[in-house]
């Protein structure tokens, strides 16, 4: 999945041009909450090619001084850590310094840049959008993000740029489990990774497959074998940023979108604050296995109960997603990240199993009769027969039913919980369709 980052000054129409490109496709849609703005991110289709799109978000700041350099700041992670940069200004006004100031920084890079000039609501418009040739970064797209004009054009260059996506074909490792390792900024990850990887890091190879990017690490020792899935140069530290946030928002994004398991770390001496949140809300709207892990436990002052309470606590505060393993790990004093390996190997084998369709049915067909769902409007819904859809992803269940629109949520949620409770699923999405037969 390639990853697209608009960049531009306030008001120029970023959100408005997200809003169109990602369209109705509300599922994966994912309003980030920041501490200063939020952060769109969704899924874009264009002729057969999907991407994610990140808005980069309004700056709320009054300073000069500041919003200059959280400018600059912002287009160099947007340019470090996506795939494509659409960089928007507006017709109508003369090219801003801010332009210029941006321009400068994106002319400079080796990632495709594609210039857009919004609020070309009409034809006369497309004058006023030619002095942006003078930033020297070749071609100009003229659009209206308001009434979509000039849009589809503007798509075409973006698909065409895009970095390909390989055949896997010849990937000898496209069985193994992608595990990678998220979490915001100091929580351990680089440590957790230098701890499993030791000195055999030297066999980083990147696959067929992936984006440019994307790394792999193929770890085979202790009877865990899987690949490792890194973005650009996480193990190289990283140049401090001070849009943090933003950083690790945009390397949170990537490194889950390909993986199939992520191992999600948070400090224990802090919890799961907002920026935690943002970043497990990620794996749970990607439709990806998770296993929570708190580090930094020799930090955390303890008594006889804590431990306990401690995962009480954090499974509320995740909740309903809350049938998640969760290990506690010290990584400094090498504790428990054995542990963290079988977890992530079991929910890996949970999100990959197939239940046979007799079984299933043996075991729920019982609870449908006895808790059928409940009458909508005078109809009786009944569920005849359960099924899983082969090559899912995710485990999907297919629920053949006589009037499948009438199922509400609440009753779903009870035959999740129902579906948890007889198999372990622990750490994995599952899906739930219903149809007609
Ligand atoms: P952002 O700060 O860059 O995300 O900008 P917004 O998407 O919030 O848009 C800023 C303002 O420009 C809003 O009032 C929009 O309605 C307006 N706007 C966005 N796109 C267009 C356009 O294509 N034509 C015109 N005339 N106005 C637009
Ligand atoms: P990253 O930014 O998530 O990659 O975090 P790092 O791996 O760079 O770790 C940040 C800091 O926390 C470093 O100083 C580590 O030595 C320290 N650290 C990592 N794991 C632990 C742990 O389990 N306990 C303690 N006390 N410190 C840790």
């Amino acid at each position: 999945m390639s990853l697209l980052a608009i960049v531009g000054r306030p008001n120029v129409g970023k959100s408005t041009l997200f809003n169109r490109l990602v369209g109705m496709r509300q599922a994966i849609v994912d309003d980030i909450a920041g501490v200063t703005r939020d952060r769109h991110y969704g899924r874009c289709e264009w002729c057969g090619h999907e991407f994610s799109v990140v808005d980069t978000g309004g700056y709320t700041t009054n300073s000069d001084d500041v919003f200059e350099s959280a400018i600059r700041e912002q287009v160099q992670i947007a340019i470090d850590e996506a795939d494509l940069v659409l960089f928007m200004v507006e017709a109508g006004t003369d090219v801003t310094d801010y332009d210029a100031e941006i321009a400068d920084v994106l002319r400079r890079t080796k990632k495709p840049v594609v210039l857009c000039v919004n609020k070309v609501d009409t034809g006369e418009k497309m004058y006023d959008a030619y002095q942006y040739y003078s930033l020297g970064l070749g071609e100009i797209y003229g659009i209206s993000a308001a009434n979509g004009s000039g849009t589809g054009d503007l798509l075409d260059a973006i698909v065409a740029v895009l970095p390909e996506e390989k055949e896997t074909d010849d990937d000898p490792y496209k069985d193994l489990p992608r595990i990678t390792i998220v979490g915001k900024p100091n929580v351990g990850k680089s440590s957790l990774t230098n701890a499993l990887l030791g000195q055999e890091r030297n066999i980083v190879t990147p696959v067929a497959g992936t984006t440019r990017d994307a790394i792999e690490t193929h770890y085979n020792k202790f009877g865990h074998e899987f690949m490792l899935v890194d973005t650009a140069g996480i193990r190289k530290k990283s140049k401090v940023h001070e849009d943090l946030e933003f950083y690790s928002v945009m390397r949170s994004i990537r490194a889950i979108e390909h993986a199939d398991i992520c191992i999600m770390m948070i400090d224990a001496t802090s919890g799961m604050e907002a920026q935690d949140m943002n970043i497990f809300n990620l794996i749970i709207k990607n439709r990806k296995g998770c296993v929570l892990v708190v580090n930094k436990w020799d930090l955390f002052i303890k008594d006889n109960n804590t431990l306990k309470e401690y995962e009480q606590s954090l499974r509320a505060r995740i909740a309903p997603f809350d049938d998640v393993p969760i290990i506690f790990t010290s990584v400094v004093k090498m504790q428990r990240i054995g542990n963290v390996l079988d977890a992530a190997t079991e929910v890996y084998s949970n999100y990959s199993q197939k239940i046979p369709t007799a079984r299933l049915n043996e075991a729920l067909l019982p609870i449908l009769e006895e808790t059928p769902p409940p009458a909508w409007k005078g109809k009786y819904v009944k569920i005849k027969y359960v099924t899983m859809l082969k090559g899912a992803k995710v485990p999907t269940f297919i629920f053949f039913c006589n009037l499948p629109q009438w199922i509400r949520d609440p009753y779903k949620r009870y035959l999740e919980n129902k579906i948890r409770e007889k198999w372990n699923l622990s750490g994995t999405p599952i899906n739930l369709f219903f149809r007609e037969k």
